[in-house]
């Protein structure tokens, strides 16, 4: 109406965009389109970062990387049908993961969608968000924007952190109602993830099963790195001087080079343990579920989990110290007395034997390879690796299959949050979102190991990294296909692992700078130019077709069947 004074009113989108910045959120990940674009336009005016992604997977796997870096849930947005659905792949890799994230997805008009009138980009996505997510939420009316985000960020955050969908129809974003009416309906969060304290009992009963241990192993998962505890996980691990494995993520919360690690002797390590405590570790398929003959069938168990119906998803566990990781850790400290717990040298020595032998032999290997013409996986990597030794504060990026397996075995991290990877479901695509968002959150440089095929699924971001200009060096490691590029096709086309690209060339196309290595020295030479750059760059590195195995490290897990084994 004419009459009222257009400053007393507000509407959907400005009370999105209020309610996240009430609720501190810094920056949102996302492709706009109808009905979200000038919700994208609002937020950066209010002096939220934006950052417009090519595909919606690609920005949904950027704001749960921030999630994971910050704790705080990362924003996603995303338009109707199509777009959604792409976020969603992100939003349950996030919610697998244990990541925060809350998706927020423009929706069309509930009327039409609810009678399959066939409306513009028509689905119930909150039904078919329901299954992938910890949560899904729809907000109805304006008002009640407040109270969706504020559940959405709770949601994500607390307890075991996770996936979270928050449906906005385009008719609520365009809703308009009393400016104070709005203003009030918005509220903050308040300890959006309150400790959890551990059972005192169960923790002494963890120190019992510790003290008396002949072979104890801390396994260190990713929710050990999100936790943010890195000083009582430390001072736990060194005042016991039991050995510890980390999982991929948790590469950093201890440095690799401890003498404590037991990552150079794992299957020894998983093999002989009598008492193991996992610590944001999950027992599943990454650990073998716990199994014989991976493991001792009388290993004893103990988790530390916030998520209590974690307990006993694989194996008897046998002190389930469910809470905080941070709260968990200073309890076992509180409760056993200096020394109670103590690795016995003798197992200390067995891991240290067995780890000498094979850093030799590993050490056999990085030498054959850092010759060897052409290129291998472990040639360009240990050049990589010496490099990023000198700057241990760069964030490292990786997937693919060998990519993967060779540069988490060959690049050791010295800080905690630093490596960021193709995580539980083991995922290709997350590469470019994880490195925009490593970047963005953080500021510093990131470099971005690739496999090939892994580069595929989210190259086009490169644009991305240059249009905001971000200190991202992608590194692909280019053998001319997936798992390797020298498999003979059986007909006219190309055999199904074979790719042929110049990643180098692509980036130039968005200004960025496309270099291609052919050498160890080349490679060198031009990681050390980009990261002294702090500018878009990639480097695509010529590596042997026939260098890689098939599926890397997991082999096992493709079915048998009829057809020949390779
Ligand atoms: P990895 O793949 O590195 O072994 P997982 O993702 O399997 O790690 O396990 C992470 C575990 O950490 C999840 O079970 C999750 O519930 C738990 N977790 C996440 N954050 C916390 C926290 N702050 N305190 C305790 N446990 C946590």
């Amino acid at each position: 109406g004419g009459t009222a004074d257009p400053a007393a009113l507000t509407d959907g989108i400005h009370l999105v965009v209020d309610a996240l910045k009430n609720n501190g959120v810094e920056t949102i990940y996302g492709v706009v389109g109808i009905p979200i674009t000038d919700l994208a336009r609002v937020a950066q005016a209010s002096g939220i970062r934006y950052i417009g992604f090519r595909h919606e997977s690609n920005a949904g796997h950027a704001a749960a990387a921030a999630g994971f870096l910050t704790k705080k849930p990362g924003i996603c947005l995303t338009v109707s049908a199509p777009g959604f659905l792409n976020g969603l792949v992100a939003l349950a890799n996030a919610t697998t993961n244990c990541f925060p994230m809350v998706q927020i997805s423009g929706s069309s008009e509930r009327h039409l969608v609810d009678l399959q009138r066939g409306d513009y980009e028509e689905m119930d996505q909150l039904a078919a968000a329901r299954p992938f997510v910890k949560a899904a939420y729809r907000v109805h009316r304006a008002e009640d924007i407040g109270r969706g985000i504020a559940r959405a960020i709770r949601t994500a955050a607390s307890g075991r952190p996770g996936g979270v969908y928050l449906d906005i129809p385009a008719a609520v974003l365009g809703e308009v109602i009393d400016a104070e009416r709005g203003a009030a309906s918005l509220w903050q969060v308040v300890d959006p993830s309150p400790r959890q304290l551990p059972d005192p009992e169960v923790v002494d009963r963890a120190i019992d099963l510790l003290a008396n241990a002949e072979r104890p192993l801390i396994v260190l998962g990713k929710g050990a790195a999100y936790a943010q505890a890195d000083e009582s996980i430390r001072d736990f691990v060194e005042g016991t001087g039991v050995p510890y494995l980390p999982m991929s993520m948790a590469k950093g919360l201890l440095p690799d080079d401890h003498p404590q690690s037991a990552a150079t002797a794992r299957s020894l390590a998983l093999r002989r343990a009598d008492v193991v405590v996992l610590v944001g570790a999950r027992l599943n398929w990454l650990l073998g579920h716990g199994d014989a003959p991976q493991w001792d069938p009388d290993a004893t168990f103990v988790q530390v989990d916030i998520e209590a119906a974690e307990m006993d998803s694989n194996q008897p566990i046998a002190a389930p110290l469910v809470g905080d990781i941070g709260s968990v850790m200073e309890a076992l400290a509180e409760r056993s007395k200096p020394g109670r717990i103590s690795a016995p040298a003798a197992w200390r020595e067995e891991l240290a034997a067995r780890s000498a032998r094979n850093s030799a032999k590993m050490a056999e290997r990085l030498a054959a390879a850092r010759t060897a013409h052409p290129m291998k996986f472990l040639g360009a990597l240990q050049v990589i690796r010496d490099i990023l030794h000198e700057h241990p504060e760069t964030y490292l990026v990786n997937e693919g299959a060998n990519a993967l397996d060779l540069a988490r075995n060959t690049i050791g991290m010295r800080v905690p949050r630093h490596r960021l990877d193709s995580g539980t479901w083991g995922v290709m695509g997350i590469g470019m979102g994880y490195a925009i968002a490593a970047a963005v959150e953080t500021g510093r440089p990131v470099v971005a190991i690739e496999g090939d095929s892994a580069f595929g699924f989210s190259g086009m971001e490169v644009e991305t990294v240059c249009r905001y200009g971000l200190p991202v060096v992608t590194v692909v490691l280019n053998n001319s296909g997936v798992y390797r590029g020298d498999e003979a096709s059986t007909s006219s086309d190309p055999a199904p692992t074979a790719l042929k690209a110049r990643h180098d060339v692509m980036i130039q196309a968005f200004g960025g700078t496309g270099v291609q290595a052919t050498t160890p020295e080349e490679v060198a030479t031009s990681l050390r130019a980009a990261l002294a750059a702090g500018a878009p760059a990639l480097i695509d590195c010529v590596i042997d077709p026939a260098d890689g195995t098939e599926s890397g490290n997991i082999a096992h897990l493709n079915p048998k069947g009829i057809t020949t084994g390779r």
